[in-house]
């Protein structure tokens, strides 16, 4: 065995024995109801890592029936206390980023530099939110006739479930977390399947700073539908907030109907990156790289695909080839490695479909384009040349590292092609042309917009799409509204 891989290994089994293998429910841990486990797979090795409590329906009813009892203290708990929990539990983040990088990079494979870079943007959501927890304000006002006063107040919604995807284990749960501690709501976790870890070790994590029990509570389970299905229709439930695939939230909505949940939706996204031929070209591949590359390509605001001035896209996509083709892949946890493995074989399986067909469609791969042999999920960066318009991988998300290039001739047309989907998440723009900038910025439908900029993700900004991409916000000012209620009284004078 060489001395980095023993090295790992090592690393390895002191960071899984940090990790809480049960439920986490009323600040307790506990064995599943049905006494069964799962198993977790590092997607670089195909072996498991660990088996983890395999929640029930049972279990999600108690995990609420927790978040319900907790409820009133909390709500009643000063502003001030809340931040400063979330504080704390911000700079615990940061003593233990290690560790908890190089436990992301295991259960979802990305690389550790790729897994810290994402313990400081989920953990910044919690500074963020601590200082958002102290500012929640009201309004008084006279009524217009004079004959009243009329005081708004804002208040938790109460008891939310929070559903998170497995491509960011850790920003995903915090997004939803730190708001809802602020605002004095309490809440039932329910992590991806594929990626529970991080969510257990990050209550652990809450827990030493200072929340009290049943305010958070973790239920990952094997059978997602079956477990929190039931809480969709459970009275006490008052908010759904989901991060994941359109298709599953738009069931979700329809479940949550019944119950007239407050809701927000993170969907899913096929974000256009548009290159004019007057922008700084340096500039774009290096924007282009990060769009695309972050995160394995596995993320929602991934650049989709990339429009380009006809003029400059030979010159783009060479460049684009040349540095998406120089990154190292392999094992997230080994020194230099840039591009771990995609999470499962079927999303592997999905980009290869996509890649295929884009090829049988007239494409050229200028590099990748092909899996390796071995072992774990590995799939090369990819850059597409002379993309019709009819592939698929134009309109399906890839989540993948493939970048498939097209052309355009005028702005109308760039336009019109970033809008030909039904998604609406977030756009990227390069041109150094200011009126050209807003008229695009104007006339694209997305929640968000990269302007000569490759990466938009900003604790501090409101994050979230437009379209089949969702609705509702998070970070920013807007983000602790989505867990806030505004109760009006009308004040006889
Ligand atoms: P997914 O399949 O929709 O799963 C997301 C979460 O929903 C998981 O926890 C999953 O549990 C759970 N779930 C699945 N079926 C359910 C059901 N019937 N009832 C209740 N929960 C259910 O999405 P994913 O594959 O994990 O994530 C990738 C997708 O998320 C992509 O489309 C991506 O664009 C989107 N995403 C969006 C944002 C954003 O902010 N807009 C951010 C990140 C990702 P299991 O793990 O057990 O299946």
């Amino acid at each position: 065995m060489s001395e980095s891989r023993a090295g790992l290994d090592q690393a390895r089994s002191a960071v899984l024995d940090t990790v809480p293998e049960g439920l986490f429910i009323g600040g307790e841990w506990r064995d599943a109801a049905g006494g069964g486990s799962f198993s977790v797979e590092d997607p670089a090795t195909q072996e498991t890592l660990t088996q983890v409590a395999d929640g029930q329906a049972d279990d999600a009813k108690a995990a609420l029936d927790a978040a319900v009892d907790a409820g009133p203290a909390w709500a009643a708990t000063p502003p001030r206390e809340r931040g400063e929990i979330l504080r704390r539990a911000w700079a615990l983040m940061l003593e233990h980023s290690e560790d908890l990088a190089l436990l992301m990079t295991l259960e979802m494979g990305k690389s550790v530099a790729e897994s810290k870079a994402e313990v400081a943007y989920g953990a910044e959501f919690f500074r963020w939110f601590a200082e958002e927890a102290v500012r929640v304000e009201g309004r008084f006002a006279r009524s217009p006739a004079g004959s009243e006063r009329l005081l708004t107040m804002k208040q938790p919604v109460g008891p939310c479930l929070l559903i998170t995807p497995w491509n960011f284990p850790l920003a995903m749960g915090t997004r939803k977390i730190g708001p809802a501690i602020a605002a004095g709501c309490t809440m039932v976790l329910k992590p991806a399947q594929l990626t529970p870890l991080t969510s257990l070790r990050l209550a652990q994590l809450l827990t030493e700073a200072g929340l009290p029990d049943g305010v958070l509570n973790v239920v990952p389970s094997s059978s997602a539908g079956k477990t929190v299905g039931p809480l969709m229709s459970d009275p006490r439930l008052r908010k759904m907030s989901f991060t994941g695939s359109t298709e599953v939230g738009q069931m979700l909505m329809e479940q949550a109907s019944k119950n007239l949940l407050r809701v927000s939706m993170e969907l899913g996204g096929n974000a256009p990156f548009l290159v004019f031929a007057d922008a700084d070209l340096d500039a774009a591949v290096d924007g282009a790289v990060i769009a695309k590359m972050r995160n394995n390509g596995e993320s929602c605001v991934a650049a989709n695909r990339f429009h380009v001035a006809a003029a400059v896209a030979e010159d783009f996509a060479g460049r684009l080839a040349e540095r998406l083709g120089a990154m190292r892949v392999g094992h997230g946890a080994e020194d230099g490695v840039q591009v771990g493995p995609l999470i499962n074989e079927e999303q592997r399986g999905k980009v290869e479909e996509l890649v295929a067909d884009a090829v049988d469609t007239g494409a050229k791969a200028l590099t990748g384009g092909s899996r390796p042999d071995g072992r774990g999920y590995f799939y090369p960066p990819t850059v597409l040349a002379g993309v019709e318009s009819e592939a698929r991988i134009l309109r399906e998300e890839v989540f993948g590292p493939v970048a498939p290039v097209t052309t355009f001739e005028s702005e109308e047309e760039a336009v019109a092609q970033a809008n030909a989907t039904e998604y609406g998440l977030v756009a990227y723009v390069y041109t150094s042309d200011l009126k050209r900038a807003l008229r695009v910025v104007e006339g694209i439908e997305t929640g968000m917009v990269g302007l000569n900029r490759g990466l938009v993700s900003n604790a501090a900004a409101p994050f979230g799409g437009v379209k089949h991409s969702g609705f509702g916000r998070e970070g920013g000012t807007e983000g602790i509204d989505e867990y806030l209620s505004t109760k009006y009284v009308a004040i006889d004078m």
